[in-house]
């Protein structure tokens, strides 16, 4: 297969395509089937114990969450708390501003992914009080538990962008794919490209701790290699600023990409954090920190600053617990973000052993779906057995993965776990090459098995 078969798919093509979705698909199924069987049912028997759980965020970790607590306490008194009506696979974001995804190709009800015998109370939760075992909600007033699951996910704080705000997202051609509607703009944008003459294309990621820190990459080698594919690329500048001293942890990734954005003639400049942005001038300013930090600029800070022109901007704002979270005892206020603080083996919460939390809320190291579906099983092992009064035994290991679109048709599968080691899913492949197999498994195979496996607690 030549490299042009495969790129801009967007899913309704040709009959070739078709018999590998379904090739994938059939995959998919015997490979659930395999895991399902070998999974330890121990934990998963019915308990006989009694609680009140209530789940707080019904995104991937509330959901998922729900599907294993359902099975667990048959009978039980199971809320999730959440306003929103609409679910987003929200890895779908990348694809959507790639042109691979249609943007309602990623959206579900939440009613409909919600377990059966789950209460879902449509409601935002305003106020947490784990000394009194409430949490306080904006229209339902109090909501009493014995056991809390604090799953809201993180708030992406683009108020924290001198210069651009969520709303304004596409003007100036500043873009960002952390939001439904920027990564529709983002796709639009990039499909405009050849009516630029030329142009200067400026990505960056964020200091903070962020959910999925492979995306921003992800849509700058995507822009490359549609520029290429175009046969436009020489008449494009691409630059990365990257808010570290190195692209990606495990060292292998990093080195890895370095040497693709090498390859490829993407300039990456490192410790540059994003200031501000001019949208009318087209302007980004940048601070040059001599150390990466997960802190705000000390407003003393006498750091080197650049302003960089831009045709086209990608950025990501910094990131948070969400404000009710950060204004509770929940949160940790010793570090930057306020990311809640759990035993990162066993889930459960620093202080208030009757608080459960994962996903991209908590003060695990990586925010991804992917770290989501190895800490759902210990988090729900370990609330059966606090729920038990016994000791939570189950340990997550620290699993996460990204994967990382090199070009249309290959993708770089970065698997790792906790001190950064290596866990591949297939061990005999080398993990530092991008192919076509994980590709295909990003292209067609995560979505299903999002909605399928991992919502229904079955892999
Ligand atoms: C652009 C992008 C690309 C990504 N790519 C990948 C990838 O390739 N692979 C991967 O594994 N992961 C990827 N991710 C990360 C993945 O989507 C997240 O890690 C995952 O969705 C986090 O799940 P969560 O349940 O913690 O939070 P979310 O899924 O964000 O859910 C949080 C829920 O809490 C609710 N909530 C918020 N505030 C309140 C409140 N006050 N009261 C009640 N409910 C509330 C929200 O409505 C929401 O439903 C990507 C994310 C983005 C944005």
């Amino acid at each position: 297969m030549s490299g042009n078969e495969n790129k801009h798919e967007s899913g309704n093509k040709s009959a070739r395509k078709f018999t590998r979705r379904n090739f994938v698909k059939y995959g998919l199924v015997g490979l659930a089937g395999a895991v399902v069987i070998e999974r330890t049912y121990d934990f998963l028997s019915e308990s006989t114990a009694r609680a009140k759980i209530v789940i707080v965020g019904g995104g991937s970790a509330g959901i998922t969450m729900a599907a294993y607590l359902e099975d667990i306490f048959r009978y039980d008194d199971l809320t999730i708390i959440d306003p929103s009506t609409d679910h987003h696979y929200q890895p779908g974001y990348t694809l959507i501003a790639g042109d691979v995804f249609e943007p309602k190709d990623i959206v579900r009800s939440t009613k409909s992914l919600i377990p059966r015998k789950v209460k879902w109370l449509q409601d935002s939760v305003t106020e947490l009080n784990p000394d009194n075992n409430f949490v306080v909600t904006a229209k339902n007033g109090k909501v009493a538990y014995d056991f809390l699951v604090l799953v809201p996910g993180c708030q992406v704080d683009f108020n924290l962008v001198p210069g651009i705000t969520r709303e304004d997202l596409g003007t100036g051609n500043v873009h960002c794919i952390y939001d439904y509607q920027g990564s529709i703009a983002c796709r639009d944008a990039l499909r405009k490209l050849p009516e630029l003459k030329e142009g200067r294309l400026v990505f960056t990621d964020t200091y903070t701790k962020l959910k999925c820190g492979g995306a921003p990459k992800k849509i700058c080698l995507m822009a490359e290699d549609r520029l290429r594919d175009l046969k436009l690329r020489d008449r494009f500048q691409l630059e990365y600023y990257c808010n570290q001293k190195e692209l990606m942890k495990p060292k292998i990734f990093g080195d890895r990409l370095a040497k693709i954005y090498d390859e490829r003639d993407v300039i990456v400049k490192y410790r540059h954090r994003l200031a501000s942005v001019d949208t009318a001038a087209k302007k980004a300013v940048f601070d040059v920190l001599p150390e990466p930090s997960g802190s705000p600029v000390p407003p003393d800070a006498k750091y080197e600053r650049v302003v960089v022109d831009f045709d086209f901007l990608h950025y990501v704002p910094p990131m948070s617990v969400p404000d009710f979270v950060k204004q509770s005892p929940l949160a940790d206020p010793a570090k930057p973000g306020g990311w809640v603080k759990v035993d990162k083996a066993t889930l459960v919460h620093s202080k208030y052993p009757n608080v459960i939390s994962f996903g991209d809320v908590a003060s695990l190291a990586s925010k991804t779906g992917a770290a989501i579906r190895m800490q759902a099983p210990v988090a729900a092992a370990n609330l059966r057995a606090l729920v038990e009064g016994k000791e939570p035994h189950a340990k997550y290991n620290g699993y996460s993965a990204c994967p990382i679109i090199t070009e249309y048709g290959k993708v770089l599968m970065c698997e790792f776990g906790y001190e950064d080691k290596l866990m591949p899913t297939i061990p005999f492949l080398d993990p530092g090459i991008e192919r076509g197999i994980w590709w295909t498994l990003k292209a067609h195979g995560l979505k299903p098995m999002y909605y399928h496996g991992m919502l229904n607690a079955l892999m």
